[in-house]
């Protein structure tokens, strides 16, 4: 992936129009809300950020011969937190059952904070 950047490629542009609304509230985004988080060959990961609610989504789009498609969720993490918790390790099935013990165990969860 390339570093990420403000600047709009024109290719991925197209995929932005796509994804011209805020899902929270219906706003148009501006056309400076997207910011990249990476690229790769004709994909790119987009941080889109709502001028109105503040909410935003992470988007891939992606360009192919056939068209362009997205796919965008819904997040709280600020453009910067992205990169921060995008190497992070996997939550697996024991870390969730980990912390639901811990959260009927008061004495043993403040022990581990
Ligand atoms: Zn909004």
């Amino acid at each position: 992936m390339a570093a990420p950047s403000n600047q709009a490629a024109p290719l991925y542009e197209e995929g932005v129009r796509m994804i011209s609304y805020c899902p929270s509230c219906q706003t148009g985004y501006g056309s400076t809300s997207a910011r990249v988080l990476g690229e790769k060959d004709d994909s790119y990961l987009l941080h889109i950020r709502c001028g109105n609610c503040r909410n935003a989504i992470i988007a891939l789009v992606m360009v192919s011969s056939l068209g362009v498609s997205s796919v965008g969720l819904v997040t709280d993490l600020h453009y910067d937190e992205v990169d921060r918790f995008k190497d992070s390790k996997t939550v697996t099935t024991d870390d969730v059952i980990e912390v639901h013990h811990l959260l009927q165990d008061q004495d043993r969860l403040f022990a581990r904070l």
